[in-house]
């Protein structure tokens, strides 16, 4: 491992080298989680006519205050047949068009019904009265393009007559665990064994982050099973390992990966845990060669994978995306590599204080499980002071 990369290096080196997924049409009720890949715009004024924000009754403001007689009703979706003259006043639902010729709405609280009369406050023109448009016009933009859907999007659109939109192919990921100790969860472990937190790790995270992701059967550190398992995980748009990138006798991925065509874009980051990450490319496939320990592999996916899985989707900014916060309590610095502690974040009146987790090595997972962000320790000498401003971000 000649020359590490930066983190920032890594990372544009990684971006760089994404090439965007085509567009497919879904229908909204799929769009969730998918990126729009075109700006998606109003079939409609929204709302389409001047309706009613109250129940109450429509009316001109001229007339107010008064008695007025009620002519009619008008209830969401059955819109009056006749206009409102000068004197008349007509019952209207929330929701309901605002009848020709009225020009306000009085709240069924504010008045006094006797018979078919009813008396009214003074009221402003236009009051209760939701404009044709107001919220969006026809033609002009509901979501731009790039946005990561979630439900106030699809719900836009729908509102503005959508039923279906152009989103960015999900991209195949293909997950492959390596290392000859592994068990899937749930059997016996024999002497020596583990069980394989990568596969359930990687796919969770990425599936979160739009990918389709299909998880290999973990291979045994041995070159013709990892030759079979990696060549199919070439298939994808974007194939991640764990564990044999490092620089023992059993880390077979990187000699197979390049003995198959890959190209190595780089090995090795100035970032802990993680260092010995690699990263290639075989066409438009992108390829992660990450460590093996589980928080490796998170810190791995979370600074590299993530990101190019929504750049690939034309995220505009796929992330990470830092936050500021205050440490909780000092830390010893790493002199060559940037840190990337996992932390507990607190809301104080004086902004997000964060706290390292004990348990910091790269194995322990389940001590990061109690975390809920990264904190970006930057390499230098010494040790940041509880209070040092710094930046993090969420883990999802
Ligand atoms: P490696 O990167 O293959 O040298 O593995 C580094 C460490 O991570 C070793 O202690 C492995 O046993 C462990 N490890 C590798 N893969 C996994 C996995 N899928 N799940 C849990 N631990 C793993
Ligand atoms: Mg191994």
């Amino acid at each position: 491992m000649a020359e590490l990369l930066s983190l920032a290096e890594a990372r544009a080196a990684v971006l760089e080298r994404v090439v965007p997924l085509p567009a497919e049409p879904v229908a909204l009720g799929e769009a969730g989680g998918r990126v729009l890949a075109e700006d998606a715009v109003s079939t409609v004024d929204l709302p389409p006519f001047p309706s009613s924000a109250m129940d109450g009754f429509a009316v001109r403001a001229a007339d107010s205050p008064g008695r007025l007689v009620v002519v009619g009703s008008v209830a969401a979706g059955a819109p009056a047949t006749a206009g409102l003259r000068a004197g008349e006043a007509m019952g209207i639902a929330t929701g309901g068009a605002v009848p020709p010729g009225a020009d306000a709405v009085v709240r069924i609280e504010d008045v006094v019904l006797e018979g078919n009369t009813v008396e009214i406050p003074g009221v402003g023109e236009g009051k209760s009265i939701r404009p044709r448009g107001g919220d969006i016009r026809e033609g002009e933009v509901v979501v731009e393009k790039g946005t990561r859907m979630g439900a106030a999007h699809v719900a836009a659109l729908a509102a503005a007559g959508a039923a279906g939109v152009s989103v960015s192919r999900r991209p195949r990921v293909a997950v492959l665990a390596t290392g000859s100790e592994l068990r899937p969860p749930g059997e016996l472990l024999g002497p020596g064994q583990i069980f394989d937190a990568n596969g359930v790790l990687l796919a969770t995270a990425l599936s979160a982050a739009g990918a389709e992701v299909e998880v290999l059967p973990a291979v045994e550190d041995d070159p013709d099973a990892h030759r079979d398992a990696l060549e199919r995980g070439l298939g994808a748009d974007v194939l991640v390992t764990t564990g044999g990138v490092s620089v023992g006798p059993h880390d077979l991925v990187r000699s197979i990966l390049r003995s198959l065509g890959v190209e190595e874009v780089f090995w090795g980051v100035a970032v802990k845990p993680g260092k010995p990450l690699a990263f290639g490319v075989l066409g438009t496939t992108l390829v992660f060669g990450l460590p093996g320990n589980p928080v490796s592999t998170l810190v791995g996916c979370e600074l590299f994978v993530r990101p190019a899985v929504l750049a690939l989707q034309g995220a505009p900014e796929p992330g990470p995306v830092y936050r500021d916060a205050r440490l909780a309590a000092a830390v010893k610095r790493n002199a060559g590599r940037d840190e990337l502690l996992r932390a507990r974040t607190r809301f104080t009146d004086d902004g997000v204080v964060v706290e390292p987790v004990t348990g910091q090595e790269s194995h322990m997972i389940v001590r990061a499980a109690g975390a809920d962000a990264l904190v970006l320790s930057p390499r230098g000498n010494g040790e940041l002071p509880e209070g040092s401003h710094v930046r993090y971000f969420p883990l999802a």
